[in-house]
């Protein structure tokens, strides 16, 4: 089995590159990425040496590379992880949010047809559902929530997604999706809110919180999510669409005031900025169908998760200390002021 797994250089594509090296040592990994300012070849030192691992840079909407890199290889399978991932990026960027994640869709699912493959899986986001209301707990997300999106990446997102299903039905391209809440865990690149509390707590410097902080996130362990994706590549039905979710809902502030309990760092180090346009205010996914048809069960509950992951930042400062100082910087600084 020869799978060519997009955006692995990433937050979730390089753990799942991690998971497939090391579960499937007969199959052939090649991450393909494009190594934007998110992407990070460190993430993948511990299995670049690797007989069934390989690396090639590429961009997904180079429709001339990916087609010559198709025909050379012939992939079993596609795993498409890459893409503009970042909301704040999306309000003042767009257009390169439709370039990689709907033209970068279309040039893979044109590449599958045109050389065959067993399946080609679409990592996708419950942002695509839009928000739910903060007054009622008893709402979540199901695979049959109608496309309601807010913001450019998740408007880019969703229209990824319909491109997917349309090729199923005209083509008969053999495709699945996974839609799922927000990841925390290893190698998350420090503009998101997790990893962007612990780097900055431990520095002790302001801590952004959008708004009152009251907005509702459902974490998933990213290690939980590649269990799913592994799970659906191999027994998901043909253009299906499963959600991936943790039932661990927490407001933003309940996140950033646990970090600084574990850091033993002070509350006052929380700065609240003026909040995000268009902030969804609830996400939560209900990952039933996942769960009955292939068995899938999370291993983390949060409170353990983020312990883990708050220890895995301080014992890896070197694989984040370089990005918070480099471009990143410039970009923060931007965003929400000098420190
Ligand atoms: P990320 O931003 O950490 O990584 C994206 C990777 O894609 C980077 O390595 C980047 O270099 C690469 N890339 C960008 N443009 C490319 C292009 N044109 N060609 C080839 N490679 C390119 O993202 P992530 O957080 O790991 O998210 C991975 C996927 O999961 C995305 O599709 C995202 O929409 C989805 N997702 C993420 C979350 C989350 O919580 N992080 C939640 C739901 C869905």
């Amino acid at each position: 089995m020869k799978i060519i797994v997009t955006g692995g250089a990433g937050f979730i594509g390089g753990n799942f590159v991690h998971h497939m090296v090391n579960k499937y040592p007969d199959y052939e990994i090649i991450n393909l990425d494009l190594l934007t300012y998110a992407g990070n070849l460190e993430t993948l030192k511990p299995v670049e040496d690797k007989p069934n691992y390989r690396f090639i840079k590429g961009d997904i909407a180079d429709r001339a590379f990916i087609f010559e890199l198709f025909e050379k290889e012939k992939p079993d399978m596609v795993v498409n992880f890459a893409a503009e991932s970042h909301v704040d990026r999306s309000i003042t960027d767009p257009e390169s949010f439709v370039r990689t994640n709907v033209m970068g869709t279309t040039t893979l699912l044109d590449a599958c047809r045109t050389y065959g493959i067993q399946r080609y899986h679409q990592v996708s986001t419950d942002e695509v559902y839009g928000d739910l209301p903060l007054d009622r707990p008893d709402l979540f997300f199901t695979e049959e929530t109608p496309l309601h999106t807010s913001s450019p990446y998740s408007s880019s997102k969703a229209s990824a997604d319909l491109f997917v299903l349309a090729y199923q039905r005209t083509f008969g391209l053999p495709v699945t999706i996974s839609r799922c809440s927000n990841n925390y865990g290893p190698y998350h690149f420090p503009e998101k809110l997790i990893p962007l509390i612990i780097s900055r707590a431990l520095a002790d410097e302001d801590l952004p919180v959008y708004g009152t902080g009251e907005n509702v996130r459902d974490w998933l362990h990213v290690s939980d999510h590649c269990e799913a994706i592994d799970l659906i590549i191999h027994e998901g039905r043909v253009g299906e669409v499963y959600n991936v979710g943790g039932h661990n809902e927490r407001t933003n502030l309940e996140v950033v005031k646990t970090i600084l309990r574990e850091l033993d760092k002070p509350e006052s180090l929380i700065k609240y900025v003026t909040d995000r346009p268009g902030h969804d205010r609830r996400y939560a996914i209900d990952p039933k169908k996942l769960e009955t048809e292939l068995g899938w069960k999370p291993k983390y509950n949060f409170d353990t998760g983020i312990r883990q992951t708050i220890q895995w930042y301080l014992d890896h400062e070197d694989w984040w200390k370089h990005i918070v100082n480099g471009e990143y910087q410039n970009y923060f600084d931007n965003m929400y002021g000098k420190r």
